[in-house]
């Protein structure tokens, strides 16, 4: 599996690590750092959380693209239900991935 993942054009390194802290000292999920193109996942919380950060991570990535504004809770939102109508439609995702549309009707 790759660890890179292509946002507006650039590649960004998804990197895993042990622990996260904000300047704050509170612990993080993960974080992404737009000048040294690196997504920072923190490993010990479950896969499906750690996917669910990396979609975060992405959209804070496509707002920086299209320089929208980053608003932390709406980000949060947005991903929430992003995620879970991913999650809740995988076949539908993966054939649209494998073959580029739906199926046509029949
Ligand atoms: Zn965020």
């Amino acid at each position: 599996m790759t660890n890179n993942i292509k946002i507006g054009g650039l590649i960004y390194n998804v990197n895993y690590c042990e622990e996260l802290f904000t300047e704050q000292n509170f612990k993080m999920f993960g974080e992404i750092d737009y000048e040294k193109l690196v997504i920072n996942i923190c490993q010990k919380y479950p896969r499906q959380r750690q996917s669910q950060t990396i979609l975060h991570e992405i959209i804070h990535g496509v707002n920086d693209h299209i320089g929208a504004d980053q608003n932390e809770n709406s980000v949060e939102l947005f991903t929430n239900v992003l995620y879970s109508t991913i999650i809740d439609n995988k076949e539908f995702f993966k054939e649209m991935i494998d073959n580029g549309s739906r199926k046509p009707n029949k």
